[in-house]
C-alpha cells in the first residue's frame, strides 16, 4: 500500500471531512452551495472565483486553495466538460474537501497546501450538467448551445484551440462530438482558457472524465509524441500507480491518440501546447459497464483514487529540483526535463 493510500485511509478514520455528502450524486445547485460553504468556513485557505458564465448564464466556479503567492507553482483540477460524467464533479469536490478540511489535522495535506496554489473547477459545463439531471436526458454530453438548425450543443472537449477541427471531432452540429464553428466559440472553454492565461504559474493540470480508468497524456490530435513525452509518461504513470494502490483498481497510462483514440480540440493538448504545463485527462471509474452510471456507493472510493492522483501530481509539481541538486543527486533525465519545462513556463 502506498503512502497516499495510507493518507486517505487515515483522514477517513479521523472522521473528516465530507460527512455523508458523498453518498450520492449532487445537482449543480448543491455543488455551488458546497463551494460557497467551503470558502465561507475557511477564508484563510480558499477563495471562490467566478471565472465566467455559461451560455444560459450560470457561473463557472474555481476554488483557489492555498493562497496566491507568486512563487508557488499552480496545479489545476477540472471536470464536467461532459455533462453525463457525473463522477467527475464529485471527484473534484472530494479533492477540494480533503485539501481544505484536512489542513488543520493532517500535516501532509498542510505541507502541500502551503507549497502550492491548487485550483479546482468542478463543473466547466454547468448548463449541460443541469440538463443531464432533467427527465430522459441523463446521457447528455455537450453544452446547451442553440446551433440554429434545430440541434443543441457543442462538445466542449473538441472546442479548444489545439488541433481544432481535426480527426476525432465532428463538423456536424447534431453530432455528440460537434466541435463548434471555431476554436473557443463557447463561453465555457473561453472562460477556462482565459483563466489559464491569467494564471501563468500553473505548471500542471488534470481534467477529470469518465469512464475507462486511464491517465491520458498529450497528444490527442496526433499520434506524434510531444517533446516532453518521457516526463509526461513518468508523472502520468505515477498518478496511475497511486490510483491503483488505493483499492487495487487498475489504472493505465499513455498518450491519448495511441491509448484511447484520436481527439482533436481537447483541453489537455491546448494546456500543454499553449501554456507549457503538464496536462492530463483522467478517465475515472468504471472500466466499462455500467459506463456513465457509476453506482453511488463508488463515489467515495473513486474520490479516494482521484485524491491519490491529485496528491501525487501536487508533490511532483512542488519538487522540481534546482540544477545543482540535479547534478548532486543524480536526478537524471526526468528531473532535467521537469527543470527545462519549468524554465520555459517561468520565461513566458
Ligand atoms: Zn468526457
Amino acid at each position: 500500500m502506498s503512502s497516499y493510500a495510507l493518507l486517505v485511509v487515515g483522514s477517513l478514520v479521523l472522521g473528516q471531512p465530507g460527512g455523508d455528502w458523498f453518498n450520492d450524486y449532487k445537482p449543480f445547485a448543491d455543488i455551488e452551495a458546497r463551494l460557497h460553504v467551503m470558502a465561507a468556513e475557511r477564508p484563510d485557505l480558499c477563495t471562490l472565483v467566478d471565472i465566467g458564465d455559461s451560455i444560459e448564464g450560470r457561473d463557472i466556479w474555481a476554488l483557489q486553495i492555498g493562497g496566491t503567492a507568486a512563487d508557488k507553482p499552480g496545479v489545476l483540477f477540472s471536470g464536467t466538460q461532459h455533462a453525463r460524467e457525473w463522477i467527475s464533479p464529485m471527484t473534484n469536490m472530494f479533492i477540494a474537501e480533503h485539501l481544505v478540511y484536512g489542513y488543520d489535522t493532517d500535516p501532509t495535506i498542510r505541507s502541500r497546501v502551503d507549497s502550492a496554489e491548487i485550483m479546482i473547477v468542478p463543473v466547466v459545463n454547468p448548463d449541460g450538467y443541469v440538463y443531464s439531471w432533467t427527465p430522459n436526458n441523463r446521457m447528455w454530453r455537450k453544452n446547451r448551445r442553440d446551433n440554429g438548425d434545430g440541434t443543441y450543443g457543442v462538445d466542449l472537449n473538441r472546442n479548444w484551440g489545439a488541433g481544432w477541427g481535426g480527426t476525432g471531432s465532428s463538423g456536424t452540429p447534431s453530432s455528440t462530438t460537434y466541435r463548434g464553428p471555431e476554436a473557443f466559440s463557447e463561453p465555457e472553454t473561453a472562460a477556462l482558457s482565459d483563466f489559464f492565461i491569467a494564471n501563468p504559474q500553473i505548471v500542471s493540470a488534470v481534467d477529470f472524465h469518465s469512464y475507462g480508468q486511464v491517465v491520458l497524456s498529450p497528444y490527442g490530435y496526433t499520434y506524434d509524441l510531444p517533446a516532453d513525452h518521457d516526463l509526461l509518461m513518468d508523472v502520468g504513470t505515477g498518478m496511475a500507480s497511486a490510483m491503483t494502490a488505493v483499492h487495487g483498481e487498475t489504472y493505465d497510462a499513455g498518450p491519448t491518440a495511441g491509448t484511447l483514440y484520436q481527439v482533436s480540440g481537447g483541453m489537455k493538448d491546448w494546456v500543454y501546447d499553449d501554456q507549457g504545463a503538464l496536462a492530463y485527462t483522467i478517465e475515472l471509474r468504471p472500466e466499462g459497464s455500467p459506463w456513465f452510471e457509476l453506482p453511488p456507493d463508488e463515489i467515495i472510493p473513486t474520490g479516494e483514487e482521484g485524491l491519490a492522483a491529485a496528491l501525487y501530481l501536487i508533490d511532483r509539481s512542488i519538487a522540481v529540483p534546482e540544477p545543482s541538486t540535479l547534478l548532486l543527486l543524480g536526478m537524471g533525465a526526468v528531473g532535467l526535463l521537469w527543470y527545462a519545462l519549468r524554465m520555459r513556463i517561468a520565461k513566458r
